[in-house]
């Protein structure tokens, strides 16, 4: 892949961590709606959100959910039906089967070692079925203890555009990403990006010439002069 880290320097547009201030500061001010859009009411809603999201968009999610949380309001609302009864309830999220294993599992595991209750900290989160790094990365930061920055394929196209990281595989785009994105901003980045992602920075066209982030961007198709970097 091509570095757009090695293209910024040569652009003189200023290092990565120069750059991320006014990047989150520009983001913030164009996406001020950006936040989850996943639909739900309780922790134990938000974790069954974001497992369902796995391949699917959040605008399906949500309207298998409004259903869906009718009927299951608790852990052992989704043990007590038969699986084939869950698998219809989840069916239009695709994948119906290994996510409604998942979420049986993940309900057998809540109840039997945190009380019913989702916990808070990554590293217990993982512990649960079919949870990976980044829907706990996801739990965690909507529940406000944010122990990582989530990396979706919005989030991971936007930072090597932007030349923030080199890598391809998101667990080290993260750690790229979480030596340089202030802590306090470890929850709202990632939705900053995944929002300019669709609205702006679009993996095939992306409109660089109505983008805040031209005169920062290594890959910009625009040439932009007129923005000092401070912001
Ligand atoms: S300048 Fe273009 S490539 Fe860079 S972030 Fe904006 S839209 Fe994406």
């Amino acid at each position: 892949m091509r570095s757009y880290v090695r293209e910024a320097k040569r652009r003189g547009l200023g290092t990565r961590r120069e750059r991320i201030g006014p990047i989150i500061e520009r983001l913030a001010e164009e996406h001020k709606d950006a936040e989850i859009a996943l639909r739900f009411r309780s922790n134990l809603e938000l974790l069954v959100s974001v497992m369902l999201s796995a391949q699917t968009t959040d605008v399906n999610v949500n309207r298998v959910t409004e259903r869906l949380f009718e009927k299951y309001t608790k852990p052992e609302d989704y043990l007590a039906v038969p699986e084939e009864e869950l698998q219809r309830d989840i069916y239009a999220t695709g994948f119906f089967r290994q996510k409604t294993k998942a979420i049986r599992g993940t309900m057998q595991a809540l109840l039997e070692r945190f009380d019913g209750e989702v916990p808070t900290k990554l590293e217990d989160l993982v512990t649960l079925p079919g949870v990976a790094r980044k829907t706990a990365n996801v739990v965690a930061a909507e529940l406000g203890h944010a122990q990582g920055i989530v990396v979706d394929t919005h989030v991971r196209r936007l930072s090597q555009r932007l030349g923030l990281t080199r890598q391809e595989p998101p667990v080290k785009i993260e750690l790229d990403l979480q030596k340089i994105v202030p802590r306090a901003d470890w929850a709202r980045f990632p939705h900053l990006l995944i929002w300019h992602g669709r609205r702006v920075c679009d993996a095939r066209r992306p409109l660089c010439e109505e983008c805040v982030l031209a005169s920062l961007c290594p890959s910009s198709r625009v040439d932009v002069v007129d923005q000092p970097a401070s912001g």
